[in-house]
């Protein structure tokens, strides 16, 4: 079969490999889409960081290149012996993470995933665990499946932040997870709040769906952000992740407010913790996903979480050329590649 294989710095290949067959207990996914997220950008062109290419992954037990891939949708082609409550032919979106014996309560802290710490899904096929797949509704595509991963990152930090309808919030950043969290305020009710994105391309696609945007590098920027939040809102997400966000976010919440990290950082950030005492403001943080798929996939049949205004499709065979190049200039804001398509 097909697979994009990470060897290392800029050196994506596409090579010939076996099929994977299942074991017990697990399924064979024809794919049909893999979305490229920003991990797999770091991985790809400032990395090595997470892959373990010199070194033995201590959950996965993984070692050296890697398929590449985590956000996935596809058909089960296969499954393993034994009895497994999934049948060949059902649609399913994956959810990436490679579970250890135990790890169950607090599971998404354990960071080990397919396509970083073990074999993902660029490829033909991938074999996977059942508990890893979430059979889709009829209402959800395959494209749809594909994003139930980055969606679930904002719905659970959404969730975490736990607003309310009546509250006002601030969103900085307008790339995938941003606009997610846009989606996820909306399927909650609340629709009071604004996105705070400098690239211009970025704000009219926010804009298009509805969402109030502000752009952080206009001169009256600030001037605008107090005009919309008023005496302050009751919560931030931060799904920016560059660091001056985290001091403007501070600034706009309101007493009591909350600042939900959803962004990784690069650099560490300094901030004024007097300023968060003083009026009794939080931050919390939400990584990945625990049990999320369900509530998404749900929300994704009823139409919560729209494709067509900021997700492009790439042939499996561009990944490189077309896919990994008009998302590092900004030309894309989310991309799937169509390994099988369906
Ligand atoms: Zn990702």
């Amino acid at each position: 079969m097909r697979a994009w294989i990470y060897h290392g710095n800029q050196d994506v290949r596409l090579e010939d490999v076996p099929e994977p067959v299942p074991g017990p207990g697990e399924v064979r996914v024809r794919i049909a889409y893999n979305g490229i997220c920003g991990s797999d950008l770091h991985e790809i062109f400032n990395g090595p960081m997470f892959i373990p290419l010199e070194t033995v992954h201590p959950t996965t037990g993984h070692h050296g290149p890697i398929v590449l891939g985590h956000e996935a949708s596809g058909i089960v082609d296969a499954v393993g012996p034994g009895e497994i409550d999934v049948e060949v032919g059902q649609r399913v979106a994956i959810e990436p993470v490679f579970r250890v014996p135990g790890d169950d309560a607090h599971y998404n802290l354990n960071a080990a995933f397919y396509g970083l710490s073990a074999n993902g899904f660029l490829a033909d096929c991938a074999v996977v665990p059942r508990r890893a797949v979430h059979v889709l509704p009829d209402e959800v595509s395959l494209i749809e499946g594909a994003l139930s991963e980055p969606i679930s990152v904002a719905w659970r930090a959404v969730e975490r932040a736990d607003v309310s309808v009546d509250d006002s919030v601030v969103v900085f950043g307008g790339g995938p997870i941003g606009i997610a969290a846009a989606l996820s305020l909306r399927a909650k009710g609340i629709d009071k709040f604004a996105v705070v994105e400098p690239s211009r391309r970025r704000r009219i696609v926010v804009s298009e769906m509805g969402f109030e945007t502000l752009d952080p590098s206009a001169t009256d920027f600030q001037e605008k952000l107090t005009s919309f939040v008023g005496s302050g809102v009751q919560a931030c997400v931060n799904a920016a992740g560059v660091a001056p966000v985290m001091k403007q976010a501070i600034d706009v919440l309101a007493p009591g407010g909350k600042l939900m990290v959803v962004a990784t950082h690069v650099e560490p950030v300094s901030i004024d913790l007097n300023q968060l005492l003083m009026a009794e403001k939080t931050i919390l943080t939400s990584i990945g996903y625990r049990d999320d798929f369900p509530s998404v996939i749900e929300q994704q049949a009823r139409g919560a979480f729209p494709t067509s205004s900021w997700v492009e499709t790439v042939r499996f065979e561009d990944l490189v050329e077309t896919g990994l190049t008009r998302l590092r200039s900004g030309e894309a804001i989310k991309t799937l590649i169509e390994v099988n398509g369906g």
